[in-house]
């Protein structure tokens, strides 16, 4: 996590020469985050983020920054959505890699394209003309899912970030008796609706901080009229589960807590009681990265506060629980690292810790690495009385089958495969022009087999009609009508 200057200058100037521009998720591992953290002060095109600003980026890098090409450090969902958003702002001609000639898959990208999904949407499909409806996908599915969705239900892409505002939005602006539909998320979904009726119950001022046009009772009203699929997972996020809740509860009480949207009920509710009081927040990643951030400015200015009375400055230790995949560390620790240091003397006493929650299953029990010497073998007869650390209990350090919350699919973006591509892009050579074209993501050019629009264009409309939802604060006009007609 701390790259030389060097090495990461020498990847700066190869991208710059070879007008490379990069966009990655916050979920990259370490190594890669770090690189390219320290290599984005020598060139500005090199951007860490959720996948909400992915593409928006990659367009600005784009349009102002002249980048010719655009690697995309995330799973193909993400690279597709540059890839479409880039053609949708007339620049289709810049070149978007993903990091790998094999697929970047997401088992919850997946369950969008299922047939049980089809059939999700198919009901309010076939009951549009008594009952109107917008389907609500998330951000983390593929533009066939999108544009297959689209065809059924109209339909609006959110994230992790706006999902709770864009639902109220729906309930806002359709007709009274319109239903949402929201996929293909179940943890999102079931949590999602938790929030709702937890600020059903709060009152108005709580509602009216996440939705000035909504009162605790309009959402209330919203509930019955609110539909999830129950069956997609993030095979990540599904890690979180009740054994983790109940350990963070009852060992870590003193500790913030913060959940992702994605997570299973125990561990949100948890985050979100303790959100309550100020102890927890619930989100996405760049929810989390905000509150930890808000935590330590609070600390600083406490300590700060503090020396200009003339006490004497205590230590401190932020213990923050963090409930979503592991790569996001590296930008907390980046982060909170230039906040400590800015600060100056007056932070030096303050710590960070963040802890990492993984499932009882996934790791090596000393009885479980036992189970070979026969039942009933005491700890000693097995081990011979040495000592044995806790570790993942199958597969790779960092695989979904593995002991830590990483994501195998954004583990496929290696430092390796960055500087594989600056090699074909290079080299100018016919072989390594087809191995550049292997690591574009599907253009979605054929029809939806309507003879209309292509499958890119058709799944490009959710996404259009999200980034206008986030500009103007209102759904576009073109998907209230569509909706209501
Ligand atoms: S962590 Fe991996 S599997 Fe889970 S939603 Fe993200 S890309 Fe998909």
């Amino acid at each position: 996590m701390s790259p030389s200057d060097d090495e990461a200058r020498r990847l700066a100037e190869r991208l710059e020469r070879l007008k490379v521009g990069v966009v990655a998720h916050f979920y990259m591992d370490p190594e890669v985050q770090g690189l390219l953290i320290r290599a984005s002060r020598f060139y500005p095109h090199i951007f860490i983020s959720d996948s909400l600003v992915m593409a928006g980026r990659a367009v600005e890098m784009a349009r102002a920054g002249g980048c010719r090409s655009v690697f995309v450090l995330g799973v193909d969902f993400m690279s597709e959505n540059v890839a479409a958003m880039l053609k949708e702002n007339d620049m289709g001609d810049v070149r978007v890699y993903r990091m790998d000639e094999a697929p970047i898959g997401c088992t919850l990208a997946d369950a969008a394209n299922s047939d049980e999904y089809r059939q999700y949407l198919s009901s309010p499909a076939s009951r549009r003309a008594e009952e109107p409806a917008v389907h609500i996908v998330y951000i983390n599915t593929s533009l066939r899912a999108k544009a297959q969705s689209d065809q059924l239900v109209p339909t609006i892409t959110c994230t992790s970030s706006n999902v709770v505002r864009t639902v109220l939005q729906a309930f806002l602006q359709l007709p009274d008796n319109a239903h949402v539909y929201y996929g293909p998320d179940a943890y999102m979904g079931a949590n999602v609706r938790e929030l709702l009726t937890s600020l059903a119950e709060l009152g108005d001022d709580a509602v009216a901080e996440i939705h000035e046009g909504h009162t605790a009772s309009s959402v209330a009203a919203c509930l019955p009229r609110f539909h999830y699929f129950q069956e997609g997972k993030c095979v990540i996020h599904e890690m979180f589960g009740s054994d983790v809740a109940d350990v963070v509860a009852a060992e870590y009480a003193d500790a913030y807590v913060t959940a992702h949207l994605e997570v299973p009920g125990e561990m949100f509710r948890l985050a979100l009681l303790k959100s309550r009081t100020g102890f927890g927040a619930v989100g996405s990643t760049q929810t989390i990265l905000d509150f930890i951030n808000g935590k330590v400015d609070a600390a600083v200015a406490a300590m700060q506060e503090e020396k200009d009375g003339g006490g004497t400055l205590t230590a401190e230790r932020i213990r923050v629980i963090l409930g979503t995949e592991v790569g996001m560390l590296t930008s907390i620790v980046e982060s909170v690292r230039d906040k400590l240091r800015d600060s100056g003397p007056v932070a030096a006493g303050i710590e960070v810790e963040i802890i990492i929650p993984v499932s009882s299953e996934s790791v090596t029990s000393v009885e479980a690495s036992g189970a070979g010497a026969g039942a009933g073998a005491t700890t000693d007869e097995v081990l011979g009385g040495a000592v044995v650390l806790p570790g993942p209990s199958g597969g790779e350090g960092c695989s979904a089958e593995g002991g830590c919350a990483a994501c195998p699919y954004m583990k496929m973006n290696t430092l390796a495969a960055v500087h594989r591509t600056l090699d074909l892009l290079e080299e100018e050579s016919e072989s390594a022009s087809a191995h550049l074209a292997a690591q574009e993501p599907d253009a979605y050019a054929e029809d939806l087999g309507d003879g209309s629009e292509s499958v890119a264009a058709r799944g490009c409309r959710p996404i259009v009609r999200m980034q206008s939802f986030q500009a103007k604060g209102v759904f576009p006009d073109e998907l209230v009508r569509t909706v209501s007609s």
